[in-house]
């Protein structure tokens, strides 16, 4: 049987440099916290990120990270991209931080 994921998207945002500076918001302050379950972050090609997060399910606006929670087993996956020079180290920062969030329940 078929393991329940709820993917959660990364802020849409789209793949251009330039406008990847802008930085995704950030997480309510609730929401904001290390997460307390098993947590792994799969790190990937920023081009790659899109493919793994949607395991090649329908096309969409491309995805620069995202969250799979598995909350009855207290698990948290975040895909996010390696840091090629793609992204700034700020964004990435501000990228995972938006991400754990998502392992802390956030849905927005
Ligand atoms: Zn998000």
């Amino acid at each position: 049987m078929k393991k329940l994921f709820l993917l959660v998207m990364a802020s849409l945002i789209a793949s251009s440099a330039a406008l990847a500076e802008r930085l995704p918001f950030p997480p309510p302050a609730q929401f904001d916290k290390p997460y307390a379950g098993k947590l792994t972050v799969q790190y990937v090609n920023p081009a790659e990120v899109n493919g793994v997060c949607r395991g090649g399910q329908a096309a969409g606006p491309f995805m620069q990270a995202c969250t799979f929670v598995i909350p009855d087993r207290g698990e948290c996956k975040i895909i996010m991209p390696k840091d090629t020079g793609v992204y700034s180290k700020q964004y990435l920062a501000a990228l995972l931080k938006h991400e754990n969030g998502h392992c802390n329940g956030w849905v927005h």
